[in-house]
């Protein structure tokens, strides 16, 4: 390909509107362009890249004996209603009618579909295992699209799903996909971490592991163990409780006057007390369900813990003040679990079961409560881990330390178990004609999301820098004039000498100074540039230089294509480069 013909339209300027790195560069080097928030259009050189990291996807799960389907992307309501999903999907689903006035989705998943394809076309054990997938759009109304690819409202999607006919054969199928997700990550040359995870909206209580790229802007936090392999989404980390907090009230008891004192921050100065003596209340609505979660004052309470504990609920949410005031007859700062009435619902995390003596609000205006003892002052209806851990606490598995580091989910993993297949009716007929349910997973990789997470991972001050097996072009032949002959034409023998040996290659034909091709190969990120100019050429050199390490080598004309091209196979056959 010739640049003067590419649709490659660069930026000097960062729109002002790109946060991350990747949408920024993404923009400047002509990969992708706005069509409205969250939905994009992909240049040639953008589409390039979506297609290698398809294509590797698409290979690895072939590998493991997966078939390839495409499934609609119009949906119908009734199939989303049978499992219940269509109202619990929330806001984020696109909906809409037909002229008949039928309802419709567009995708924001493919379980339903998928499901009701099986379950008209399997009958028999002899037909399962089955692994099927495809690589597709999916649609999520994001309540906040942002940063470029990395959450968008249209976006790419490989989703595989896997049917089974026991746990144990579900289980080898979930092995096999995080196996091949990890060589599909490996592959694209990226760093990532297989995180424990919350099963979220898509449910199923098998297990469900996310895969990571670290990146200092990922929206994930994952917290990992520095002594074993223990490593998890911050949502779904596990605490172990602890007692920590001493007796700091000297044995005082009863009410304290703490007027206009509501934070815990407050108390904790007010009373001269460690937030850990104190007990953070927080009043919620679950759907119709109002109730309180109690953590200890310096912890935050995980609501997706909550939810899962107490829920699922389709809208879970703090509670305002005027229903704290309905449920509780008390002012919100002030609010506690002692006295309060048995029709209220209270939960408790583990670690405030364990607090020898603590700080509460006293369901009064400007009062809490000294000394208050769970189990003796108040009886939660629930203790359960509720909180968000925090690093340097120990590790659930080995007692070890716990760190925090950031990561873009570019993958997720679920054991579904029966949950699609009870509610759907999925069913096969074992070696003694009984009918059983089927066993399933799903497994989707964020292609669009993955390769702008490959530019947050590989990137400098100069643009992106492609790992070799996802580059738009392996390499790019730069003649710094064409004003001299004898440059031109050993860089057109060059270009096409590569492509005949398989190199992806761009050519830079336009009459521009070399500093603007120079800082145009550099923003597009080219993992090899071939530098063709009169004065090394007059000593039948050229220049090859890596946009990783910006390491130059000058080379002789007649060996230069097939180092490329010796360079490039190795890079693509050991996924590293
Ligand atoms: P998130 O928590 O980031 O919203 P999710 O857990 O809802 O994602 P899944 O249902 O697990 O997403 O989808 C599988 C993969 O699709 C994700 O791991 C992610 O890489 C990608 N993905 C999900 N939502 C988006 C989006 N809005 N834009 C781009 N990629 C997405
Ligand atoms: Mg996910």
């Amino acid at each position: 390909m010739r640049v003067s013909q590419l649709l490659n339209p660069t930026l000097r300027e960062v729109p002002a509107e790109a946060e991350v790195v990747s949408h920024q560069l993404m923009m400047r080097a002509g990969f992708i362009r706005k069509a409205a928030a969250g939905i994009y259009t992909y240049l040639p050189l953008g589409w390039r890249v979506i297609r290698k990291i398809e294509q590797i996807v698409r290979e690895e799960m072939d590998a493991k004996g997966g078939q390839e389907v495409m499934l609609p992307i119009v949906q119908p309501a009734e199939l989303w209603k049978e499992t219940g999903r269509w109202d619990v999907y929330g806001p984020e689903m696109f909906r809409l009618k037909d002229r008949h006035d039928r309802e419709f989705c567009l995708g924001p998943t493919h379980e339903e579909i998928i499901t009701d394809l099986v379950r008209g076309e399997v009958r028999s054990y002899k037909q399962l295992p089955l692994l099927l997938y495809q690589i597709q759009n999916k649609y999520r109304d994001e309540r906040r699209p942002r940063f470029g690819l990395m959450r968008g409202r249209e976006f790419i999607m490989k989703d595989l799903y896997s049917f089974d006919r026991d746990p144990e054969s579900s289980k080898e199928s979930y092995r096999k996909m995080y196996d091949a997700y990890e060589r599909i990550y490996s592959r694209c040359g990226l760093t990532y971490r297989a995180v424990e995870a919350d099963a979220g909206a898509i449910g199923g209580t098998g297990g469900s592991h996310e895969f990571m790229v670290l990146a200092e802007s990922g929206e994930a936090a994952v917290i990992f163990c520095s002594d074993c392999s223990y490593a998890a989404n911050v949502e779904k980390a596990e605490c172990s409780p602890r007692t920590v907090s001493g007796d700091h009230l000297q044995g005082k008891t009863g009410e304290i006057h703490t007027p206009a004192i509501k934070t815990i921050d407050q108390v904790s100065d007010f009373l001269g007390i460690p937030k850990t003596s104190l007990i953070k209340t927080l009043a919620y609505q679950g759907d119709d369900k109002f109730f309180l979660v109690l953590v200890r004052g310096d912890r935050e309470i995980n609501e997706i813990k909550v939810n899962n504990v107490l829920g699922p609920f389709v809208d879970l949410r703090l509670a305002e003040p005027e229903e704290i005031r309905s449920y509780l007859d008390c002012e919100p700062g002030f609010v506690g679990p002692v006295g309060v009435s048995g029709e209220v619902f209270i939960a408790a995390d583990l670690e405030v079961a364990e607090m020898k003596s603590a700080v509460c609000g006293a369901n009064k205006k400007d009062y809490h409560l000294l000394n208050v003892i769970c189990g003796k002052d108040f009886a939660p209806a629930q203790i359960a881990d509720l909180r968000m851990v925090t690093p340097g606490e120990p590790c659930p598995k080995c007692g070890g330390n716990l760190k925090d580091a950031r990561g873009i989910e570019v993958g997720q993993v679920f054991n579904l178990g029966t949950k699609y297949s009870e509610k759907l009716d999925a069913a096969y007929l074992d070696d003694k004609g009984k009918e059983q349910l089927i066993y399933m997973g799903c497994y989707g990789v964020g292609v669009s999301r993955t390769m702008a997470a490959a530019i947050e991972q590989n990137n400098d001050e100069n643009g992106m820098i492609w790992p070799m097996q996802i580059a738009p072009y392996h390499c790019i032949v730069v003649p710094v004039t064409l004003k001299d002959n004898e440059v031109v034409s050993t860089a057109e023998k060059i270009y096409t000498k590569l492509q005949e040996l398989g190199v992806e290659t761009v050519m830079d034909d336009r009459d521009e100074r070399p500093g603007v091709k120079f800082k145009d190969a550099d923003l597009v990120g080219y993992p090899l540039r071939i530098t063709i100019g009169p004065k090394a050429l007059a000593e039948g050199k050229v220049e090859l230089v890596y946009r990783k390490t910006k390491h130059t080598e000058l080379m002789k004309v007649e060996a230069v294509c097939e180092t490329i091209q010796k360079i490039v196979q190795d890079a693509l056959s050991s996924n590293c480069f």
